[in-house]
């Protein structure tokens, strides 16, 4: 496989992307537009990344918090950051300083922790398949946010949450015209195709053979429905794969987090519970921990979640893989809880009480 420059100029300081990949898995933390909507500094709808300029120091920590957890990689928050979607809130003219700002506190991060540092493109939502303008404008809207990713020195590239296969191809050509390494992940909608069509596995195969150096999905699935569909682009495709589910208990009949309905709640506006009434649905860390072992089984390499993550998940994930970041020195020890504990220094009082309550648990 060809190394881009950009690669093998960083390997000379730390191992690059591919070469970790080659050793063992690599973790990837995502979900910041979740997590920063839910703490009030993001809005839900255009969903730009506005806190990179009015609250930088808030983005710095949450890169040090999924770094902490077990994250190998600060990626830029550019997500959404690009031309349409700055012009669609009318802030057209934050653009540069906006992917300035956040390719500046993601390599900091990176540096100060040995993570990699990934600058990030994603779906334009102005790409249309069959409008052969919509493609010029989207590969210019790429080329302008890769220039600032490859002068801020990235890493490699993760290009991501495409719906259209097409897209993600256009983005892939982009960061190679770039020279820079690609990770390009798909967005796999309800019905289980691309929008053109393309099964899942046979997009991720076009998207090998024009040369990306690591294929798979994120976002739009929970565990559940994204781990099969691994399994049949696993059978297609050679160079490392990458898998990102959202946060969320997607199912059979609901497969994405776009087509959740909560049966038990009758107050969510449109009675649709994406993207802001999802907190019912959220995945705890043992299911994050699961997937991660199951995707790891199938051959997945680059692991990570998407949408609803928080670090504890990154630190579930990490664990699962075998790994003991920072924030382990604070997993979980159970046994030293006052009523649910068996160390031999709690109060027999407490544990009695506790007894009582296991009696009314199994008998209820
Ligand atoms: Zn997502």
């Amino acid at each position: 496989m060809e190394k881009s420059n950009q690669d093998s100029k960083n390997s000379a300081k730390k191992p690059g992307l591919m070469e970790r990949l080659e050793k063992g898995p690599v973790i990837c933390a995502e979900g910041y537009l979740f997590e920063f909507e839910r703490r009030g500094y993001l809005q839900a709808g255009a969903f730009v990344p506005e806190v990179v300029l009015e609250n930088p120091g808030l983005v710095e920590q949450l890169h040090r918090e999924f770094a902490h957890a077990g994250s190998d990689v600060i990626e830029a928050f550019t997500y959404y950051g690009h031309r349409e979607k700055l012009r669609l809130i009318g802030r057209e003219k934050d653009l540069e300083p906006m992917n300035r700002m956040a390719l500046k506190i993601a390599k900091k991060v990176a540096k100060d922790t040995g993570a990699l540092f990934a600058g990030n493109i994603c779906n334009t939502t102005a790409y249309m398949p069959e409008d052969k303008a919509t493609h010029k404008a989207v590969r210019k809207m790429f080329d302008e946010q890769l220039h600032w990713a490859a002068d801020a020195g990235v890493d490699f590239v993760i290009a991501e949450t495409y719906t259209h296969g097409g897209e993600a191809l256009m983005a892939l050509d982009a960061i190679k015209a770039a020279k820079l390494t690609a990770v390009v992940t798909l967005a796999i909608p309800t019905n289980g195709v691309t929008r053109e069509g393309w099964t899942p596995e046979d997009a991720c195969k076009r998207l090998e053979d024009r040369g990306v150096d690591v294929v798979g999905l994120n976002c739009a699935r929970g565990p559940k429905t994204m781990l099969p569909l691994l399994k049949k682009i696993r059978k297609k495709v050679k160079v490392p794969m990458a898998a990102l589910p959202v946060a969320y208990r997607t199912t059979v009949r609901e497969p994405t987090f776009q087509s959740l309905n909560d049966r038990h709640c009758n107050c969510i506006p449109r009675d649709h519970p994406f993207p802001i009434a999802l907190d019912p649905f959220t995945c705890n860390r043992f299911e994050i921990a699961e997937f991660g072992k199951a995707a790891y089984d199938l051959g997945v390499r680059y692991l990570g979640v998407c949408c609803g993550a928080g670090p504890h998940h990154i630190r579930a994930l990490a664990e699962a893989l075998g790994r003991k970041p920072p924030a382990s020195r604070y997993s979980p020890d159970m046994s030293k809880h006052y009523i649910f504990g068996s160390a031999k220094n709690l109060s027999e009082q407490h544990l009695q009480y506790a007894e009582q309550l296991r009696h009314r648990r199994s008998a209820s």
